[in-house]
């Protein structure tokens, strides 16, 4: 359905403002310019926003910070970066953290709750949609998280 990004991703942090608020994360959003309406599988991009954003405030401390970003690139890709300022993922565990049921250790995961699908999930998602997913880590550093979703301007989508 026709989506305005900037409106999507304001409602994401919505839903998750009292968890943030409780814990003092910051949260901030950039969204490009060119980027205004676009086709979208909206309940499906919702469930990948509202986990890659679920993990950003899990797995990052008080007083931390989550930065939301949406770009154009190309004109034909929007890109979607989902950054926090964390705990980060050890190096020997990045390779399958898109695996179903993987969470990276069950000491920090255990009081967390989650199962360890989330990523999987969204990954599964993002590829039905023809785009891409990739996760960027740095253990007590952060963690950076861009999917890529086909951009079409609303104009020329068969609505
Ligand atoms: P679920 O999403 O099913 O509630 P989950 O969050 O544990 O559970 P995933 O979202 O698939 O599962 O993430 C897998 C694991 O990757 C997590 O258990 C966590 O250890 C690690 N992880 C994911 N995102 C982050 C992040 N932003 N910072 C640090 N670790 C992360
Ligand atoms: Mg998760």
């Amino acid at each position: 359905e026709p989506t305005d990004v900037a409106e999507m991703l304001d409602e994401v942090v919505d839903r998750f403002s009292v968890q943030m608020l409780q814990r003092q994360i910051d949260i901030r959003v950039e969204v490009d310019h060119a980027l205004g309406v676009m086709m979208l599988d909206r309940d499906r991009i919702d469930q990948v926003l509202d986990n890659l954003v679920s993990n950003a405030v899990k797995y990052t401390g008080e007083g931390g910070s989550i930065s939301l970003r949406a770009a154009v690139q190309d004109a034909k890709w929007v890109e979607v970066t989902v950054q926090d300022n964390g705990i980060g993922i050890p190096k020997k565990d990045l390779n399958r953290i898109f695996d179903r049921f993987y969470r990276v250790d069950k000491a920090r995961s255990r009081s967390m709750g989650g199962t360890g699908l989330g990523l999987s999930i969204a990954r599964e998602i993002v590829k039905a949609h023809g785009g891409t997913i990739m996760l960027e880590s740095e253990l007590n550093q952060g963690t950076k998280v861009v999917f890529t979703l086909p951009y079409q301007m609303e104009e020329n989508a068969a609505v």
